[in-house]
C-alpha cells in the first residue's frame, strides 16, 4: 500500500498509522473469536440482546418456553446455543420483558421474516435442497447461501412438505 495511498477525514494516513490499525483489527477479531469459544455465542448476539442473554438464560431454565428445549439439547440438534428473542420483534427493544429464550424451530416458526426473503431463498433453492439431502447442518448451508439458520430452516420444512 502505498504511504499516503489512505486518506481519511483527517488526512493521509503514515504507514506506522495503517500498520496500527491493521494490528487493531487482528486484535479485536482475536477477541471475538476469544469470546465465542468461551461463551459458546457471538459478541454479535451478545450486544444484540443488550447483554442480558445470560440473564433470559437462567430466568427461563436455559430452556425453549414454548416447547421446553434445553440448551444442552439444541447445542445437540443445532450445533449451536440456544437463541434468544425478542418477542416484539423489536431489536432495539432490550427491555427484559420483552426477550424470550427459543429454540431454532419455535423462533423460526414465530418469525415470518423469511417472507421477506423469499426472492432470495427461491434463487437458492436448488443447492440449498441439494446441500441437505447431502447431510449438511442448516447452520453449514445458512452460511453457504448468506441466508440465516431459522430461514433455511423454514424453507427447507416447506419445500419438503410440497414434494411430499
Ligand atoms: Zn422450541
Amino acid at each position: 500500500m502505498n504511504e499516503v495511498a489512505v486518506v481519511q477525514q483527517g488526512g493521509a494516513l503514515s504507514v506506522a498509522q495503517i500498520k496500527q490499525r491493521e494490528y487493531k483489527i487482528q486484535w479485536q477479531r482475536e477477541m471475538r473469536r476469544r469470546f465465542a469459544s468461551k461463551h459458546g455465542y457471538s459478541t454479535a448476539s451478545y450486544y444484540a440482546t443488550g447483554r442480558l442473554r445470560a440473564q433470559v438464560l437462567r430466568r427461563d431454565d436455559y430452556k425453549c418456553v414454548r416447547c421446553g428445549m434445553t440448551d444442552p439439547e439444541h447445542k445437540t440438534e443445532w450445533g449451536r446455543p440456544i437463541t434468544i428473542d425478542h418477542k416484539d420483534k423489536n431489536r432495539k427493544n432490550n427491555a427484559l420483558e420483552n426477550l424470550q429464550t427459543l429454540c431454532l424451530r419455535c423462533h423460526g416458526n414465530k418469525d415470518l421474516i423469511y417472507r421477506l426473503r423469499w426472492p432470495k431463498a427461491l434463487s437458492h433453492r436448488g443447492e440449498i435442497m441439494a446441500r441437505r439431502a447431502a447431510g449438511q447442518t442448516y447452520q453449514a448451508i445458512a452460511d453457504a447461501v448468506g441466508l440465516s439458520i431459522a430461514v433455511v430452516w423454514k424453507w427447507i420444512q416447506l419445500w419438503g412438505k410440497e414434494r411430499a
